[in-house]
């Protein structure tokens, strides 16, 4: 570990980061600085943090919290010290924009490495690596090796899929998705008869998915790409490589409509930044090449760079074909998604 490194704080509860609430502002760290608040993994956002540091001799101070990030910001207004925020997934990026704690950015680099799909029309987000939500089969139960999403709602899965809970970010942004192609109604109906093929009550992470596979209670499950390579490459939980060694990757599609849904991690401004200069820095480091690589090969995410391969073992997954649809729809379709969900009872799990 080199010295830049070591001094990357990670506070791992919000409790604690309170009780710490004086950090950031010592006054040694005024000039050359960058701080983050962030509800990614710190193990997750380190590497490439570190690199930022190493090229820029900027450093960065990082505040994760597990929840009430907004709001936190919010609280603190205009003496928030939160240069940049960094979280996951488009319901969260579309909550930090509606809480008014992000300011919007238009920055040629930026604007340039991310595609216009995959940020805010009014620059207060942005994607800065991708993942598609998937289909975990069972390699030896399942002999199908391509799916469509509304596939699932053939009888023929009848007690054999699995899920997480269906207001889950992850799994709410997929329903947004399908309500954004094919409409409420027609979507409703597809959850209807996919509630019906569950196994179970929608349950657990999606890593937990991967093991309900592996033990037989299910024979499909959906879950984000990502997981499996960091499942199959989990040194500290061998159990994990084996969960994830029983399954294959299947790339869903709205046929005709569109590819693989796909969600990001993504990236703000905060709104008032103290360290704006040093923030904006930061952001465009995130979205060039070298970031890019590094998400990919360690976090097994796809790069929003194009033209840019993830990782090897990502890759031996088959090709993704990125639905085009622009992530502000699906985030405006969030909220009749999480209304479906309770108005079909998904989560209450097949009815016979
Ligand atoms: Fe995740």
């Amino acid at each position: 570990m080199n010295r830049s490194t070591s001094r990357v704080p990670t506070i791992l509860a919000s409790a604690a980061a309170l009780a710490l609430a004086g950090f950031f502002s010592a006054p040694a760290s005024a000039e050359g600085t960058v701080n983050i608040y962030t509800y990614r993994q710190p193990d997750l956002i380190k590497p490439v943090l570190d690199e930022f540091t190493k090229e820029t001799g900027i450093k960065t101070q990082v505040l994760f919290l597990d929840k009430g990030l907004e709001e936190r910001i919010a609280a603190e207004g205009q003496n928030s010290p939160a240069d940049v925020i960094m979280t996951v997934d488009i319901s969260r990026l579309t909550a930090t924009k509606a809480k008014g704690v992000t300011q919007p950015l238009d920055d040629e680099i930026i604007n340039k490495n991310i595609s216009a799909q995959y940020r805010d029309p009014d620059g207060e987000w942005f994607g800065v690596t991708k993942r598609a939500r998937v289909v975990y089969a069972s390699k030896d139960r399942v002999k199908e090796d391509h799916l469509s999403y509304a596939d699932l709602a053939d009888p023929k899965w009848k007690g054999r899929i699995c899920i997480r809970s269906g207001q889950h970010d992850y799994n709410i942004a997929l329903f947004a998705a399908m309500i954004a192609h094919w409409g409420e109604e027609k979507t409703e109906r597809w959850m209807r008869a996919f509630k019906e093929n569950l196994a179970r009550k929608p349950d657990g992470s999606d890593r937990s998915q991967a093991k309900s596979i592996y033990t037989g209670e299910c024979d499909i499950a959906l879950g984000n790409t990502y997981y499996v390579g960091l499942m199959l490459t989990n040194e500290k939980d061998p159990q994990e490589q084996e969960y994830a060694r029983s399954l294959k990757v299947i790339f869903p599609d709205f046929g005709a409509d569109g590819g693989t849904h796909v969600n990001i991690s993504g990236m703000a401004l905060a709104k008032y930044a103290p360290n704006k200069d040093n923030a904006i820095k930061l952001l465009e480091f995130l979205s060039q090449h070298e970031a890019q690589k590094i998400y990919a090969e360690k976090n097994f995410e796809y790069p929003v760079e194009p033209g840019l391969a993830p990782s090897e073992i990502v890759s031996g997954f088959g090709e993704l074909k990125a639905d085009m649809l622009p992530l502000v729809d699906i985030g405006n379709n969030r909220k009749a998604a999480s209304e479906m969900v309770d108005r079909v009872g998904l989560n209450d799990g097949p009815s016979s």
